[in-house]
């Protein structure tokens, strides 16, 4: 009789084969066969330097060899310093206090229980509540599920989530709340902006302690950025109504989007910026906030300077050198001109494909982070039916074809929607770009 292979993995999908990866060099992947794959997705938005960088191996090796756990409860170490002060210094001004977890999720939970603990501690006992938006992804630990607004996650946990509200964010290619662009600038009057005034006074500003949104919204809408004054416009509700906002940046932070953080671009200091993935280029499970000065002042003045929170693996020195490694390299390659040069390539060069193919009703991003609208019919009218799951069928395609990208589904309520999100390396090259073009260009037309 054959020997049965057991496999021990629990994988997320137990029906599926995945393609066994030996290696990586610089943008692709390579499987036991040989075959390679373009990463068109830097993984999911957190290999930003491609792969097989030695110098960031090199510098996790030298730390693991020196120390390879130390907790931050006892201890502290020097690329702890080094690294916080480094993020501190990228951050807007008044967000110095760096504070690390293992990951976006982690991040999340930390931002949400931080915001808590300062209201309680000062006395505003019963501000809880936060307000969170349909079109967002936070993570998947309950707190960080609950503030977010994947309607598939949440679903099966319903009765067990936290107390949280929601609002529609800005999607002006399709307005949820069937306005005009035009008509909102022109009237001054943004419906995604009164409801959120509308939802803080019905629920009652002394019960809600934050609001949390991603920049741009990246896997739960495929890159959908807001118009420019928005976040000015959340930034003042919040402030007025004394509501923390805390911006999640885990897939847009360190470059990604053109700038550092991608809040740079609207103007505005966030209370706590949440950070994960590209922190550490992939190299290490990395994550963390940022703490607005505010906050921290508040912290030891009514609560002895104590934060009650923490993770074993917080400011796990291995992780912590892979990340002051990441961001070297971002220095010394000049990541964001990179960023900017070939996101604008690969703008245009997308744009030149949906003349072709149709069916992408919508482009939409900022540097090197885009996503790419996928409609029924080239009158772009009919959407795919979720069991239809055509952002995944495409990208199963496009791994047939040697690449790969990041489907996702649910861009206007949850039901309706499919896009994939093109973020590949943040070093890539303009031939690279060529061939994701080509790659997609081939794959559309086997799709539709
Ligand atoms: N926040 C955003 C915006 C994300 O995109 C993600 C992951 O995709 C998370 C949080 C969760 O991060 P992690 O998967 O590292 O826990």
């Amino acid at each position: 009789m054959d020997e049965i292979k057991r496999d021990y993995v629990f994988h997320r999908d137990l029906t599926k084969k995945y393609p066994m990866i030996t290696h990586g060099e610089g943008s692709y992947l390579i499987d036991e066969q040989g075959k390679k794959y373009l990463d068109g997705c830097s993984g999911a938005v957190a290999a930003n330097l491609g792969h097989g960088i030695t110098q960031i191996a090199e510098a996790m090796a030298e730390q693991a060899k020196k120390a390879a756990f130390v907790h931050t409860l006892r201890f502290e170490t020097n690329v702890l310093h080094k690294l916080a002060e480094k993020i501190g210094n990228m951050a807007p001004l008044h967000l110095n206090k760096v504070y690390f977890t293992s990951g976006g999720s982690e991040a999340n939970e930390s931002a949400l229980k931080l915001a808590r603990q300062y209201h309680r501690d000062a006395g505003k006992m019963q501000k809880h509540i936060v307000i969170g938006r349909w079109q967002s992804y936070h993570g998947n630990t309950i707190g960080a599920l609950s503030a977010g607004g994947d309607v598939k996650r949440r679903y099966p946990y319903t009765p067990n989530l936290l107390h949280f509200a929601h609002v529609y964010s800005p999607y002006c290619h399709r307005c949820p709340y069937n306005r005009n662009q035009e008509d909102c600038v022109a009237n001054q009057n943004w419906s995604c902006i009164t409801d959120i005034e509308r939802t803080i006074l019905e629920l009652g500003p002394e019960n809600i302690s934050a609001l949390i949104a991603e920049p741009i919204v990246g896997s739960q809408q495929g890159a959908v950025v807001p118009p420019l004054d928005y976040f000015k416009k959340v930034r003042e509700l919040c402030s007025r109504y004394d509501i923390l906002l805390i911006v999640d940046e885990v897939m847009t932070g360190f470059g990604r989007t053109g700038t550092n953080f991608a809040v740079e671009q609207f103007g505005i200091e966030p209370d706590i910026l949440t950070f994960g993935k590209g922190v550490s280029a992939g190299y290490a499970p990395l994550g963390g906030m940022i703490v607005h000065d505010r906050l921290i002042q508040g912290l030891l003045e009514n609560s002895s300077g104590k934060f009650l929170h923490g993770y074993t693996y917080s400011g796990h020195p291995v992780s912590i050198a892979a990340g002051l490694a990441a961001l070297d390299m971002y220095e010394e390659m000049n990541i964001l001109q990179n960023v900017e040069t070939q996101g604008a390539y690969l703008m245009e060069c997308l744009v030149a494909l949906q003349r072709k193919h149709p069916y992408i009703s919508d482009i939409r991003g900022r540097g090197l982070l885009i996503g790419l609208e996928l409609m029924k019919d080239a009158n772009q009218q009919i959407f795919f039916e979720p069991r239809e799951a055509a952002s995944e069928k495409l990208n199963e395609i496009c791994m047939e074809l040697g690449g790969v990208f990041y489907p996702g589904s649910g861009s206007i309520d949850g039901h309706k929607g499919e896009h994939i999100i093109i973020s590949p390396p943040l070093n890539i090259a303009k031939s690279e770009v060529d061939e994701i073009v080509r790659l997609l260009d081939h794959a559309f037309s086997i799709f539709h």
